[in-house]
Parts: structure tokens; sequence; C-alpha cells
């Protein structure tokens, strides 16, 4: 029983509820913990990526803390496991599931064959509160509606979060690791990174110290302010549990404890953890979700590609204050506040009449929260392609939505240069992470409006009803 386990980790960079760690320090054996740079991972975009680095890093501190190690190795990951299992005789393969096709079809090969060749490879659940597959309709089969969804998953147990393990048993001899360094994971991120680093929240602790400021006080509020930009209402853990440096059963347990003490936003703050949830659900069960129009009679809508009024958007240079406001939060922050992505999106998609995939690829370059299933389930709700969606003809107008949800410009503000003697410092950080090429600079007047609220509205609901074969 000296063979060492082999821990793949990928999303789940934690001590804390991290399941194979925990299961691996309760057999007492030998435990090697490595991540892999298999194609799969380096297709992700220049934001996660960067972020990825960080959250390495510091997971490889942890680590260490407790006499342990992090290994590092690139290429394929079936190829990379074999080699590990030669130089160091371990017998065990364990991770965490993933959901996303391609994790999917990667995890499902790797299982088979390490089998095959007489290794235990097991993977277990954690990424996600409930198994995509144990949640099904009275009728059996996937949900397709967050309604019902939520309230089939909102009383079932979860268990109890497990503590970190004090310690992990090291190998008699540490197999060779790359160095993170060499990987150069932040390349794609140019001026933009230290302008990012600002605001990312980086490893276990900072998570859990999120969390607990969250509970501490805005969560009481959460149900009347989460819906504002401006305001600090939201947990912003989405950048920790994409990494999984937080487990979602970890928020989830300390959310139903804060409603159990009387918190008055818990129960919506649950509620939108589910759809986290339901996004994994839908994504496992239609993976085709990320690449193709949900709802097959999309496929006739008059989607312009990518195009000059994209690439305004991409710069936060549309004209629509909210909007830009929303895109220079992107690349200021790495994040977006969930109402703003529906505003930016809805512009996108509908006043500027352009696929939906145009925006989504670009979130996956910039959002260090980057999802696969909340980015995709997110752009095809709005666009109105998707399960479950918001009708097409509800079209955001964002200077209606920017009376109701930034009244006082605060937001708009925060973002925008133009026209302000001082600006503040992440209107400048815009100026200073975006690429030269651009030509910003601190004297721009304000960007000419691409096309007027109302007129973008009438334009989108012509398309859509020429689209529908409807005069
Ligand atoms: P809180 O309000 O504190 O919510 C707690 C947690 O619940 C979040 O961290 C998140 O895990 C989950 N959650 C909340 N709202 C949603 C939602 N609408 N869908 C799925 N999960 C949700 N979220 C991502 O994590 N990554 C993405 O790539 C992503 N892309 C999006 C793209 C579009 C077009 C839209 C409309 C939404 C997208 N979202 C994405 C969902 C949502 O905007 C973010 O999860 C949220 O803004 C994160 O902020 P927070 O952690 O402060 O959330």
């Amino acid at each position: 029983m000296t063979a060492p386990i082999l821990c793949w980790l990928r999303r789940d960079l934690r001590l804390a509820d991290n399941r194979l760690l925990c299961a691996a320090a309760e057999t007492g054996r030998p435990l090697i913990a490595v991540f892999i740079l298999d194609p799969e991972t380096e297709a992700i975009g220049a934001a996660p990526k960067w972020r990825l680095e960080r959250g390495l890093a510091a997971f490889a501190a942890t680590l260490q803390g407790i006499g342990s190690r992090l290994i590092l190795r690139r290429g394929p990951a079936l190829a990379v496991l074999r080699d590990l299992i030669a130089e160091t005789g371990a017998d065990t393969v364990w991770w965490h599931r993933l959901y996303d096709g391609a994790s999917v079809a990667r995890d499902r090969a790797v299982k088979s064959a390490l089998t095959e060749a007489g290794i235990t490879a097991q993977s277990f659940a954690g990424h996600v509160l409930f198994e995509p597959w144990q949640v099904e309709t009275g009728a059996g089969g996937p949900y397709r509606v967050y309604g019902p969804f939520w309230r089939a998953v909102r009383g079932r147990p979860v268990g109890a979060s497990l503590r970190a393990p004090g310690g992990l048993t090291p190998p008699a001899t540490w197999p060779e690791s790359d160095a993170l360094e060499a990987w150069r994971l932040g390349v794609g991120m140019s001026r933009g990174a230290r302008v990012v680093a600002k605001h990312a929240r980086i490893g276990e602790a900072a998570a859990q110290a999120r969390l607990d400021a969250f509970l501490r006080g805005p969560v009481d509020d959460y149900a009347r302010l989460r819906d504002f930009p401006g305001a600090a209402a939201t947990s912003g853990l989405s950048e920790n549990l994409t990494y999984g440096e937080i487990s979602p059963r970890q928020v989830w347990n300390a959310g139903l404890a804060a409603q159990a003490a009387g918190a008055p936003g818990a129960e919506v703050f649950l509620r939108e953890l589910a759809w986290r949830e339901f996004s994994y659900h839908l994504l496992y069960h239609f993976p085709e979700i990320e690449t193709r129009n949900w709802r097959a009679e999309w496929d006739a809508f008059p989607w312009r590609g990518d195009n000059a009024d994209a690439e305004a958007w991409r710069r936060g240079q549309t004209g629509e204050p909210l909007v830009d406001a929303a895109m220079r939060e992107l690349f200021v922050t790495g994040t977006m506040h969930n109402r703003a992505r529906m505003i930016a999106a809805s512009y996108l998609t509908k006043h500027l009449l352009t696929d939906w995939r145009v925006g989504l690829a670009w979130f996956a370059q910039c959002l260090i929260d980057w999802d696969p299933a909340a980015n995709a389930m997110g752009w095809q709700w709005v666009a109105g392609s998707g399960p479950d969606a918001a009708p097409y003809f509800r079209v955001f107008n964002p200077e209606a939505q920017a009376e109701k949800f930034d009244k006082s410009g605060e937001y708009r503000r925060k973002f925008l240069h133009e026209g302000q003697a001082d600006p503040p410092e992440p209107a400048l950080d815009f100026l200073a992470a975006a690429p030269r090429s651009w030509h910003l600079s601190r004297g721009d007047a304000a960007p000419v409006r691409r096309i007027a609220p109302v007129e973008g509205r009438a334009r989108a609901l012509a398309a859509y009803h020429a689209g529908r074969g409807e005069s």
C-alpha cells in the first residue's frame, strides 16, 4: 500500500473540501498532486490563463506550506499521466469531474486507457453541488427551465464541507516538475495584467475571506442591491469558484447557515448559486450549448458575424455610456457585474444584431471568472436562442437601464474618462490597459453613438420578424 496516489488537479485548487486530497490523506498513502497543461487548458482565453497562473502559484505555495508539492507537467493528459505512473510507481489516479464536452471526452478516454492498463482511475464529484444526471424531471430527463430545476434542488442535502487535511504524505522521491514561469501563461495579457491584478483575489484564503466578508454584511441587502452595478453588493466569488479555490458546497453551506440565522438575502443568494448549477446541468446534457443555438429555429436568424460595430463594443466605444462602462469594467477588472453583462450582451446581439458567439468569445478572452457553462448559458439566455431564454423581443434599453440601475451615474463615471477633469483610477486604468493601437487618451471626446436605443430596438425586432417569415 505504499504506491503513491496521483491527484490530477484541474479546477479544484484548494485544500478544504477537496475530496481528492481529503480522501488521499485518510489513506495515509503518499500523494502526488499534479496539474497538467494539456491542449484543452492551453486553449482557454488570455485573462483566464493569466489568472490560472496566479491560482497555480498560490496553490503550490499552500501545498508547500504543509510539506507537499504541486507537480507541473505539459502535454496531452493521458501521456503525462502514463509518464508519471512509470516514474513514480503510482497505481491510482483521482480527479474531480468536469462537465463540458471537451473535458468529458478527454476524461472518458483517460479513464478507459488507465483502467485497461490496470490502474485504478476514479473521478469524484466536487465542481458542482448536484451531479447533472442526478437531477431529473418527473418524466425523466434533464430540466430545461430554471424554476422547476430550483424547486428540485433547493432542499437537497449536500453533506458537510470537509476540513482541510493537516498534512499529506510525500512520496519517497518527488518527480520532476516544470517551472510555472516557463509556461508563460500570462503572456497574452500584455498591458492589462498589471491593471487586472489589482482586482483579482487569488487563492483559497482570499476566497474564504471574500465569502466571510459577504456574509458579514452585504448578504442582508443582496436581494435589494444585487442588480446595481455601482453597489458592491455581490460576493465576487465567481472568480474563485471557477478555479475551485472554494467549493460550491462551502459557499452553499455558508449560505444555508446565513439563511438559518435569518440573513434576509440568503435565500436569493442560494438561488443565484443554483443558476451556476443549472448552467452545468445544461452544459452536461446539451454540450452543443457552447457553440450552437440551443433552439434550432435561430439558425435562420440573420446574425451579423464579427464587424466594426462589434469591435467598437469590445473597445468600450459604442457611444452608449452604460454599455461602454460595462465593457471597460471587463477590461480593467477582468469581471463584469451581472446586470452589466446582460445589458452589454443584449446590446451586442440586439442593437448591433451581432451573433452571440462573437460576444461569448470576447468574454472568454477577458473574464478572469470565465466559466464555460455560465458564459454559454448567459449568452444564449440574453440572445433569446437558449433554453429558458429571455424572449428576443425583451430588448434592454440601455438608457432606461442606466436610469433605473445607475441613476446617480456612479458606475459610468467610474469607468468612462471622457468629460471628466479628474477621472477616477479605474477610468485611467482603462487607458493604461488598452492596446496603444486603440489610440485612446485622457482628452478624448465621448464616442459617437452607433445607433439610438429606440431605433436599435426597432431594427432588432424587424430582423426578428423577418427571420420568422413574418411581415
Ligand atoms: P453573486 O451575485 O455573488 O452570486 C454568487 C454566485 O452565484 C456567483 O459567484 C456565480 O457562481 C453564481 N451565479 C450568479 N449569477 C449567475 C448566473 N446568472 N449564471 C450562473 N451563475 C451565476 N458567470 C461566471 O461565473 N462566469 C462566466 O463566464 C459568466 N459569463 C456570463 C455571461 C453573460 C452574458 C451573463 C449574462 C452572465 C454570465 N455569468 C458568468 C453569470 C454572472 O454574471 C456571474 O456569475 C456573476 O456576475 C458573478 O458575480 P458574483 O460572484 O459577485 O455573483
